[in-house]
């Protein structure tokens, strides 16, 4: 997977990538992160890359003009217009099963916008899909860049080791992940469930699926309607909700 980011920041985003195991897998070239400086397109010497908004109010708007001299450059002789994503708090919201879809590509272009956002008509002419990272406000579209090339790297194949698989976590089968332990067997007088010391593994996989269950149930019911839930699922899950009603 190659990555292009237009920004106004590369220090933040080249720091950021290079660690951990997008790190690992940049250096061992299953990903590539180019990062383009927008003010390096900048119409005059001063580096101006904003403007005051056309119709007034707060802030200032990311130009057209250097936005898209940096896309050309980027994009080069390439034929085919590449997928490019703008982060925007306006966009759609990212979810694993975007991830997912987008570590399918050989090649990705992230615009990061700064102060109140971007010219519309840059973003008409270049865009191809807009993502949102969460209903709240960022001053910049650079941790969420980070966020969206962190969580599709690791669906690129190869860039996480067996060990690391992220076949099993949150959101993978529709649901939240059951707890974790590691040693110290005993924590502050809190032992680590006893089945999962039992090396019975057709009963630590039902005891996990409960787990899981039981979480997505408590801080996320919504995902539960999107998933097939089997018999023993249907009869945990009733048991939970009549635990529930009793409390
Ligand atoms: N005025 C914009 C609005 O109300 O939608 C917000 C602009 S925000 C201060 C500046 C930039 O940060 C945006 O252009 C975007 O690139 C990025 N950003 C902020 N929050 C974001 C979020 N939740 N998801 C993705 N990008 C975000």
């Amino acid at each position: 997977m190659k990555f292009t980011v237009l920004t106004l920041f590369p220090e933040m985003i080249e720091q950021g990538f290079h660690t951990s195991i997008t790190g690992r897998a940049a250096e061992s070239g299953l990903l590539s992160l180019r990062c383009v400086n927008i003010r390096d397109y900048a119409l005059d010497r001063y580096g101006h890359v904003d403007d005051y908004p056309y119709g007034g109010g707060a802030g200032m708007v990311m130009q057209a003009p250097p936005i898209y001299r940096a896309y050309q450059d980027a994009v080069g002789e390439r034929t085919i217009r590449p997928r490019l994503i703008y982060l925007t708090p306006q966009g759609k919201v990212f979810t694993q099963a975007m991830a997912v879809e987008l570590a399918k590509e050989e090649e990705l272009f992230i615009l990061c916008g700064h102060y109140e956002g971007v010219d519309e008509r840059v973003l008409d002419e270049i865009a191809t899909d807009r993502i949102s990272i969460g209903d709240y406000v960022l001053t910049g579209g650079e941790l969420p860049a980070l966020v969206l090339m962190d969580a599709v790297s690791r669906m690129v194949p190869g860039v996480l080791s067996n060990e690391e698989s992220g076949e099993t976590e949150s959101f993978m089968n529709g649901l939240l992940e059951y707890p974790q332990y590691t040693r110290p067997e005993v924590f502050l007088d809190r032992p680590v469930p006893e089945i999962l010391r039992s090396g019975h593994h057709a009963k630590i996989d039902r005891w996990r699926r409960n787990e899981s269950l039981r979480r997505t149930y408590e801080v996320r019911p919504e995902l539960l309607e999107n998933i097939e839930l089997d018999k023993e699922d249907r009869l945990f899950l009733h048991s939970l909700k009549a635990e529930a009603k009793k409390e």
